[in-house]
């Protein structure tokens, strides 16, 4: 195969959904079909259903858990596949939003009886911002649900983008019969408890009376008359509107079932682009240039608590990525080579020796890496697109243990370089603030300081609405706000000007009377 089959071969995608959608069964369905695994079960859910009292197996069970399905690989009809892993609970949402930035593509996983949710809105948004290519996928017509056009009408409002059936069902619920592919005009006849990959019974001609024998005269011709309906509301199809992140197709089916699945899968290989350009500071680099380019989109330790190893998960963007081959290390600007770059392909981990574009390998590392760091052949290089948002809870971070300040101060490093909260030094007091998106992360941190570094540590409230990073060109202006806000000034970890606002209010002064000072809520800037 040539460098060009393989990256075109290539699909690279996440699967988001609001909690309970079914984004795990739907997963574990395709790769049944790419034979990753071959039962049912296999795909453990990486959520957890309590929050802030979860108890700290359930963490750490979690984390390796999701170690191992962070990135699922799998060859199916000359394509390969490769799916990110995306944990559904909102406190770990800015994992997810990191992990948009290394798809190409996205599948959405909709619950037919609830519609579009909250975590499905803000994870669009993201999909939005990028210009992501999106699926839909309409889940778990085997339930009662909304009648579909309403589904249609609800996706295009509240997500905002315009939708294109390809697939149309019949009734849900009790009355479920099947799923009409638009694509491929075949009707799937839908039969409940059906073994996990037999087929449907097809039927190919949308006209043919032998419909009516299976699902009865009234669902044979109001299926007729709703497509006929549809073919007038929604235009043709249009690939270039779904690549450019316009348009998005829509599925039916239950994944359960394993009703619909294939048609999803077979749909997507056909549209879903491969290997896009990727977005560099200084340019924009081509999946197909011949030298290797990749950066860091996740970091994850490793589940053994003695070896303090951890995985860096490095997104091939360009060329061909080699094993024991010297890369430069942009931000260390030093020279390494990896010789156990691992790759996740049916149920395994094993080591590779080469990868391409679209690719994601994982490479052992002792904490040469960060979130965002960009490898090459030399090219200096550093990729775009893996925002910090800024944070919505703080607390005070204490050692609690006056002989393992170092080993605190350490883990507390690390932690952050993995991306699992953000570190603020107040420059009036020298006090660490951590910030997170949700109160999980607390917990984590403090259980993993334990365990994997020994250290302990104690959390104090500190009343903050919201930090925000600001720069700006009036430099005199900026000293003059730092100088009359010094307590609520702060650096992150990379020595930038934060600014702790404790209310809405003096957010909003600040913003009023200091107009030549932007203020950042995300920090890529
Ligand atoms: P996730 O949180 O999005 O990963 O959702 P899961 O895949 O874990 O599914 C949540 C629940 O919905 C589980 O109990 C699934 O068995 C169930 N489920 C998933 N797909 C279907 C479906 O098509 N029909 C029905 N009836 N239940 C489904």
């Amino acid at each position: 195969m040539t460098f060009k089959e393989e990256i075109q071969r290539r699909r690279t995608f996440g699967i988001i959904s609001h909690p309970d959608a079914g984004k795990t069964t739907l997963t574990e369905k395709l790769l049944l079909f790419g034979g990753a695994i071959h039962v049912a079960g296999a795909v453990k859910s990486n959520k957890i259903k309590k929050t802030a009292t979860s108890d700290f197996m359930e963490i750490e069970k979690q984390r390796g858990i999701s170690v191992a399905t962070s990135v699922m690989g799998f060859n199916y009809n000359g394509y390969k596949v490769n799916i990110l892993d995306t944990p559904g609970h909102q406190d770990f949402a800015e994992d997810t939003y990191r992990t948009l930035t290394a798809v190409d593509s996205v599948i959405i996983v909709i619950d037919g009886a609830k519609g579009v949710e909250a975590q499905t809105r803000k994870l669009m948004e993201v999909c939005r911002m990028r210009k992501t290519p999106v699926i839909v996928f309409i889940n778990k017509l085997d339930r009662p649900g909304k009648d579909a056009f309403e589904l249609l009408d609800e996706v295009e409002e509240e997500l905002q983008i315009k939708v294109r059936p390809l697939a149309w069902p019949m009734g849900n619920g009790d009355q479920f019969k099947g799923v009409y592919n638009i694509l491929e005009e075949n009707l799937y006849l839908f039969s409940p408890n059906k073994q996990v990959l037999e087929d449907g019974i097809e039927i190919s001609d949308i006209n043919d009376p032998e419909i009516e024998e299976y699902v009865g005269k009234t669902s044979a011709s109001s299926l007729r008359e709703e497509l006929e309906l549809l073919e007038g509301v929604y235009p043709e199809f249009d690939k270039n509107e779904y690549l450019a992140g316009n348009l998005a197709p829509v599925f039916f089916g239950s994944a359960l079932n394993n009703f619909g699945v294939r048609e999803l899968l077979h749909a997507f290989l056909k549209i879903a682009p491969s290997p896009l350009p990727s977005k560099a500071e200084e340019r924009v680099v081509d999946a197909y240039e011949d030298k290797f380019t990749g950066f860091v989109f996740k970091i994850h330790a490793n589940m053994d608590p003695n070896h303090r190893n951890r995985l860096a998960f490095v997104k091939i963007c360009s060329g061909h990525f080699k094993r024991n081959t010297n890369y430069l290390h942009i931000r260390q600007g030093k020279q390494m080579k990896f010789s156990s770059p691992t790759a996740f392909m049916a149920e395994k981990k094993s080591i590779i020796d080469e990868a391409f574009p679209g690719d994601i390998v994982g490479i052992p590392d002792s904490g040469n890496f960060k979130i965002g760091d960009t490898l090459t052949e030399g090219e200096i290089l550093h990729y775009k697109g893996l925002p910090s948002f800024s944070p919505e809870l703080f607390r005070y971070i204490e050692n609690a243990d006056p002989m393992k300040a170092k080993q605190l101060a350490k883990g507390v490093d690390q932690l952050m370089d993995e991306g699992v909260a953000q570190l603020f030094i107040n420059q009036s007091n020298g006090r660490k603030i951590i910030g997170t998106v949700g109160v999980l992360q607390f917990e984590v941190i403090q259980h993993r300081l334990l365990h994997e570094y020994g250290a302990s540590c104690r959390y104090e409230p500190i009343n903050l609405y919201k930090a925000c990073w600001i720069t700006s060109d009036n430099k005199a202006e900026l000293e003059d706000f730092k100088k009359r806000k010094t307590q609520y000034m702060a650096k992150d970890k990379h020595g930038r000007d934060v600014f702790l606002a404790d209310s809405s209010y003096m957010l909003q002064m600040a913003q009023e009377n200091f107009k030549d000072i932007r203020f950042y809520f995300t920090s890529e800037f």
